[in-house]
């Protein structure tokens, strides 16, 4: 590993068994990351985007392989600052808020379980961060529109300070113009803060937005790294990453000027 990796991912394998037959979903992925660099992995649904992120997050169990932070390993059980360290971002924020909690319980929440004083000013800084106010707080998720709940879950993952921010397709689920404020507001976070992200997505042109480098994924493993500057030019090594950038080629090129 570099020195400068702020978070390295070797030999990576996860393996979910069920009742069926065994899913090898990542088989060997390797990756480095800087600190303060976003770090894009796409690849078509079910390639092992999501699986990888969550392996990072301590939420599944690799079967095989070492994930580290600033060079210490982190492993399945986590101490509260090392859980705190890393946040995550999912697609949906309608499954990630309570739909009968309001914004100011739901930024509450890790305040308490981190045991963080001064949890008044710390809500309403994290809502001013997303460009949210008081008028937000004291509402329920159905009561925000789908770009404000991306912005409460955004808050929530920040409340706690981490260095990390592991995104998963964060605006997938949004339309185009919404799309791009979200994406702006995380680009000005990411500087604001000097946060490293992993930033996952299916959208080629929303990883071209923010992330300097890549990879793209395919059936569990890593096909190709590349600069975000090769999406625009299309001179991928892999036919597979070619073919991949040629399906998305008119939004990229707009988007990664
Ligand atoms: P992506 O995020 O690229 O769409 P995923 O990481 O979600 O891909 O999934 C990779 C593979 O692992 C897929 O075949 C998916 O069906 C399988 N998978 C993901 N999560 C589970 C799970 N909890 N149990 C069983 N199989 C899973
Ligand atoms: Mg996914």
């Amino acid at each position: 590993m570099s020195a400068a990796a702020k978070i390295a991912v070797e030999g990576l394998e996860v393996t979910f068994k069920g009742s069926g037959k065994p899913v090898h979903a990542v088989q060997g992925v390797s990756f480095e990351v800087r600190e303060g660099a976003a770090f894009g992995l796409v690849g078509e649904s079910g390639s092992g985007k999501s699986t990888v992120l969550k392996a990072i997050a301590g939420l599944v169990a690799p079967g095989a392989g070492a994930i580290r932070i600033d060079g210490k390993p982190f492993g399945a059980r986590r101490t509260p600052g090392e859980r705190r360290a890393m946040q995550y971002v999912f697609q949906d924020p309608y499954g990630s808020l309570h739909p009968r909690q309001t914004v100011d319980r739901a930024l509450r929440e890790p305040l308490a379980i981190h045991r963080l004083a001064d949890a008044d000013a710390r809500i309403a800084d994290a809502l001013a961060g997303v460009g949210l106010d008081a008028r937000h707080r004291y509402r329920f998720p159905h009561q925000l529109s789908g770009g404000q709940r991306q912005r409460v879950a955004i808050a929530r993952a920040l409340i706690l300070s981490p260095s990390i921010l592991l995104l998963d397709e964060p605006t997938s689920a949004l339309d185009v113009s919404v799309q791009a404020e979200i994406l702006n507001l995380l680009a000005r976070l990411r500087k604001e803060r000097s946060l490293t992200m992993i930033f996952v997505s299916h959208d080629l042109a929303v990883v071209a937005h923010i992330c300097e480098t890549l990879a793209i994924m395919r059936e569990g493993r890593i096909v190709e790294r590349m600069p975000v500057g090769t999406l625009r030019t299309g001179q991928a090594l892999e036919a597979y990453s070619r073919e991949l950038i040629a399906a998305s080629r008119g939004y990229v090129r707009a988007a990664a000027t």
